[in-house]
């Protein structure tokens, strides 16, 4: 087993307003292995690129890791009536109030000639690049103010012409860069260019800010994306040129769609507040979230959160792509349901119930939306309990149950017609269970004991089961798929159940 001593790890998200699951990944991978580890795991909020933030991304990004569970141990987070606070000794926390670090920082490496100030105009680049682009060569600036002298360079300062600060980059020299997933990287400076550090609004660069502050919050792995691995080889010349320790590197699997493409909002639903407006339960989506890209070795696929803390390393984070499969993510949110107890489930489905204007909620009691009939929470509680062992998400319940709860069910008369049955017999059935029904009392209206009673009335008649079981079920569901007719009747009492078959009578006998 691995052990680290002092581990400070972070995320470092943009605000841009949106949690992709693979965001989540990326986060619940560094709390994993801080928490393993007895490390310390960091919020900072990358916020530098001003053009692109977006009211509220904060919050947005708090609440999900609130709700996912995961707690950060400095950095911003939500207090309990939802502002924003921050915590640690590293701070700030946000990169928009930590301009003074980065002015003091470009200082250092202006004077010991690790970087320039470079006053091209956007034209130029411009120019530079279409000409590269015509000669076949990838785009790169093209040194021009690299070796302005310090007069020059002070001289249009104080013109007040706008410049930006570039890194100068080592000429031919090998950097090496090693990741505790791909191994060691070999990048030449050839393929590098003279990148920017501090952008013309006086604001740093993503490079240059991560570096500075991963440097001076102490951390030791950084972890993220492997879209970032491209950037690593520039970070790594960066540390050297302040002559400091850089952290170690794992980038982690790219999540990619069922085509094996990178997974994106075409694909559909990606960010985390999608699975939870559809159901899909906390622990079941971090469990998934976690074996996307880890596995232990094992044929363990059920994981508590605790279990993930202990069992993660990342010796066993794979370097390939990992698929984001959502059969398998309901698979396991299934499971999580199906663990629930009856109060639990009552508890999750309540309020999605509501939402889908089933059920209301009146002066503190629960009623049906249709009849604003009240409803006691054990029979709502019966009527779940009759799904809760098939129902993949918590949004599948509105549709599962929803016949439950209406004063009228709409549907086709003729699919209450069994495919081996006939109108006629259909309709006979049906008076004939009708007619049973009636002398069933209401305190014996038990599915045990309709099912004791309709068998033999189907088996004394040598009726047909299906064309008896069939137009009951639909009658008293009005859908394809539902529980047995037996576990509805019962849930439903004797005067519903009466009622439905009747409605049912009457439909098919105006075909
Ligand atoms: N701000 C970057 C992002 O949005 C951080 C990447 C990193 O962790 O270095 O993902």
């Amino acid at each position: 087993m691995d052990n680290f001593s002092n581990v400070r790890v972070r995320i470092a998200p943009s605000p841009t307003g949106f949690v992709h699951v693979g965001n989540l990944r990326t986060m619940l991978y560094n709390y994993l292995f801080a928490k393993h580890n007895k490390g310390k795991f960091l919020i900072r909020i990358e916020d530098t690129d001003q053009t692109r933030l977006v009211h509220g991304a904060v919050e947005n990004l708090l609440q999900a890791l609130k709700w996912a569970g995961i707690e950060s141990d400095e950095g911003p987070y939500l207090t309990t009536d939802n502002k924003v606070k921050e915590r640690g000794e590293f701070g700030p926390y946000v990169q928009s109030e930590r301009l003074d670090i980065y002015k003091q920082q470009i200082q250092t490496l202006l004077e010991k000639g690790k970087a320039y100030p470079c006053f091209c105009t956007k034209d130029r680049i411009e120019k530079v690049r279409e000409e590269q682009s015509k000669n076949k060569l990838a785009p790169k600036y093209d040194n021009f103010c690299r070796d302005l002298t310090k007069a020059e360079a002070e001289s249009m300062m104080r013109s007040g012409t706008p410049y930006v600060i570039r890194f100068k980059m080592p000429e031919d020299k090998n950097v090496i860069v090693k990741d505790m997933i791909h191994g060691e990287i070999v990048v030449n400076t050839k393929d590098l260019d003279d990148y920017v550090l501090i952008k013309s609004d006086g604001f740093p660069t993503y490079h240059f800010a991560n570096v500075v502050d991963d440097h001076f919050m102490k951390i030791t792995h950084v972890m993220r994306g492997d879209e970032w691995i491209a950037s690593t080889p520039k970070h790594v010349l960066l540390y050297d040129a302040f002559e400091w320790q850089a952290p170690q590197f794992a980038h982690l699997p790219t999540l990619l769609s069922k085509t094996k493409k990178k997974l994106s909002k075409r694909d559909g639903d990606v960010s985390v507040k999608d699975f939870i407006d559809k159901g899909y339960l906390k622990d079941a989506l971090i469990n998934f979230i976690a074996l996307l890209g880890w596995n232990a070795g094992t044929e363990q696929e059920i994981y508590t959160l605790n279990e993930l803390i202990h069992q993660f390393t990342l010796d066993n984070v794979h370097k390939a792509g990992a698929v984001f499969d959502l059969e398998k993510l309901d698979w396991i949110n299934g499971m999580y349901i199906r663990k629930m107890s009856s109060d639990e489930f009552y508890e999750a489905c309540v309020p999605y119930l509501i939402n889908a204007k089933i059920l209301t909620l009146s002066k503190g009691k629960v009623v049906v939306s249709s009849t604003g009939e009240k409803v006691a929470p054990a029979y709502i509680k019966d009527i779940l309990a009759l799904e809760q062992p098939r129902v993949k998400k918590l949004t599948d319940i509105v549709e599962a149950v929803g016949f439950f709860f209406a004063n009228e069910l709409t549907y086709d008369a003729k699919n209450l017609i069994w495919r081996k049955s006939d109108q006629a017999t259909t309709l006979t059935n049906l008076q004939l269970l009708e007619k049973l029904l009636h002398k069933i009392k209401k305190e014996e209206f038990s599915k045990d004991n309709l099912k004791k009673t309709i068998t033999e009335l189907i088996e004394k008649n040598g009726l047909d089961t299906g064309g008896v079981l069939w137009p009951m079920r639909y009658a008293l569901s009005g859908r394809d798929h539902s529980p047995d007719p037996y576990e509805i009747a019962g849930a439903l009492g004797k005067d519903k159940s009466l009622a439905r078959i009747s409605a049912a009578i009457t439909k098919l006998g105006q075909q």
